[in-house]
């Protein structure tokens, strides 16, 4: 066996749950304040290595760095775009990749984070649905993302969104313990208002977030306001239906001063009508929401059109007049192929994982 297996056999303490940091500190004979001293430096303080913990003596520093090790998901190609925008291809410890997307505006920088490798919803206006499901993410898989990308930024990580590949209540357990592990305070830290996570439409995942939270802001896909269109767009409409998500979403016990996302992509030609838009409002009445309008972003491929201009805000207009907060949202970074799976499936075809 190389260093390099050797080392792979220790315990990485990046991935471990607190309670078994805690009782990994206890077995050295640490008292728990090591522990949260040690969370705190890997996702809180971004740190790589053991030496790096100035505040713990350095024969314990030297002592942990022989017993454990901490695994940083290395990064394997960036792509910058001209608006900003920065695409990662990461590599997972067993050699699979997943995207990582981080999207500056004047007053955030938001990371959007896989939860899965490939998805198995298949939408039809998505490249990784093309992909299947490969696996599930680890919970530390997930928030390893942040502490790789955020290496590469001076500027502060700021809001989080789980848009990336994967459908995130498709793999509840781990992305449920992700988001503890990002809002905890003894590490991340992020605000559970700066945290977003965005579904498709799994009912049964929407009520089990409600009920056992955390309260991250919850975005849905909707993009259709028939079921016969939008059982062709996101197949696992045949299964939960418009009628009964926007149940599901009425029930969802929303925070004060809160309002769940309704992502809508248009697609040129086949749900940006007027008589869509209209219908998209009164489906929403009562809801409180606003509506995010995502011009669709074509790939190779693809069998849908980007819709016309004018349509777009035609139907962002009808939206603003029924008294909807509507926005309409550019894809970001069109130049570095931003829609979801485009690095990846690149990456897959010259042979990188
Ligand atoms: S849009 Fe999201 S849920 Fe749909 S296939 Fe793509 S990654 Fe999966």
């Amino acid at each position: 066996m190389n260093k390099r297996e050797l080392s792979q056999q220790l315990p990485d303490l990046a991935s471990v749950s607190f309670q078994d940091l805690t009782a990994f500190a206890e077995g050295l004979g640490l008292p728990p304040y090591r522990a949260r001293q040690i969370r705190r430096w890997i996702d809180a303080r971004g740190a790589t290595s053991f030496e790096e913990m100035t505040d713990l003596p350095k024969a314990l520093r030297e002592g942990l760095g022989a017993r454990a090790r901490i695994f940083t998901p290395p990064v394997l190609r960036e792509d910058a775009a001209p608006d900003g925008t920065r695409k990662f291809l990461v590599q997972l410890e067993d050699g699979l990749t997943i995207e990582s997307v981080l999207i500056p505006d004047k007053d955030r920088l938001t990371l959007c984070l896989s939860t899965q490798v490939g998805c198995p919803v298949n939408c039809s206006f998505c490249l990784t649905g093309r992909m299947g499901l490969v696996r599930n993410l680890a919970s530390a898989e997930i928030v390893g993302q942040v502490r790789s990308v955020r290496a590469r930024t001076p500027r502060r990580i700021s809001n989080i969104v789980l848009m990336g590949m994967g459908e995130p209540l498709l793999n509840f357990e781990n992305a449920a313990d992700a988001l503890r592990r990002l809002t905890d305070p003894r590490g991340f830290g992020f605000s559970s208002r700066r945290i977003t996570l965005s579904t498709a439409g799994i009912v049964p995942g929407i009520e089990r977030l409600g009920r056992e939270g955390p309260p991250v802001n919850l975005a849905v896909s909707l993009n259709a306001t028939t079921d016969g269109i939008r059982d062709r767009m996101i197949p696992i409409n045949r299964k939960w239906p418009i009628g009964r998500l926007l149940a599901a979403l009425r029930a969802y016990p929303l925070p004060p001063r809160r309002r769940i996302t309704i992502e809508y992509v248009l697609l040129g030609g086949e749900n940006d009508t007027d008589e869509d838009a209209r219908r998209l409002a009164a489906l929403l009445k009562g809801l409180r929401c606003k509506v995010n309008l995502i011009p669709f972003n074509p790939f190779p491929g693809s069998s849908h059109r980007i819709p016309d201009r004018k349509r777009v805000e035609r139907f962002q207009r009808i939206l603003t007049e029924s008294r909807y907060s509507a926005f309409i949202r550019e894809s970001r970074g069109k130049e570095i192929r931003a829609a979801c799976g485009q690095l990846w499936a690149e990456e897959k075809k010259s042979g990188a994982s």
